[in-house]
């Protein structure tokens, strides 16, 4: 089963592909992850990755395509994928479906994960996270310390691009590249949009809800 999660930043699309994987066993394949992981085989693509990683640079959508083939292709014992923000634009889509029936494979759904600007300026703005790897939120998910980190002790601190303004180019550039793509889709109907202001269970619960009405008719 090939499942992708879409959503704009801060829609909660990691969290959820990681409840995904936990609970139905899809592997969740982000760009990044898969980029980092490509970037440790030494050989000669996965060199020309972690060089352009180190160089801040990103790499071309055909290199992006040979990585996700050769991972469509590895023996796992996964029940399918869930890709994580991929594709990002209506280009990355057609190659996408190309490869996807190249190799035999289905898209069975995508899950458009809903939520408006207001609340992703909010919830973005808001994070602090910490060296660790722990992540809060002023309002709903503080620290029991102001500033500092509940699991070891660290100040917390704000990412560079997580105030209101970068958000809003982050949201902007978001709905021009992915807009485009959940449009695509929405005309092979392989969209159900999931309100994204729901609590994490909820969002988890309403994915869960659409992949079993997914199984059972198919
Ligand atoms: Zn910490």
């Amino acid at each position: 089963m090939i499942v992708v999660l879409l959503g704009a930043p801060g829609s909660g699309k990691g969290t959820q592909s990681k409840l995904l994987e936990a609970s139905y066993n899809l592997k969740h394949l982000s760009t990044g992850d898969l980029l980092r992981s490509r970037s440790k085989v030494r050989d000669e693509l996965g060199k020309y990755i972690s060089d352009k990683i180190d160089n801040g640079y990103f790499v071309s959508d055909e290199v992006m395509l040979k990585i996700i083939e050769e991972e469509l292709a590895n023996k796992t014992n996964y029940n399918g994928y869930v890709f994580d923000g991929y594709p990002r634009n209506l280009a990355q889509a057609i190659k996408f479906d190309e490869l996807i029936k190249k190799v035999g494979r289905k898209i069975d759904l995508i899950i458009n994960l809903d939520i408006n600007d207001a609340v992703i300026v909010e919830r973005i703005a808001a994070r602090r996270v910490c060296k660790c790897g722990a992540s809060y939120h002023l309002q709903s998910n503080p620290p029991a310390i102001e500033n500092v980190c509940d699991v070891c002790g660290s100040k917390l601190y704000q990412r560079k691009d997580d105030n209101e303004e970068s958000v809003r180019i982050r949201i902007k550039k978001y709905y021009e590249l992915t807009k485009p793509v959940v449009d695509y889709y929405q005309k092979q109907n392989l969209v159900t949009n999931i309100d994204a202001l729901q609590s994490i269970d909820e969002v988890h619960q309403s994915i869960k809800r659409v992949l079993e009405v997914y199984s059972s008719d198919n």
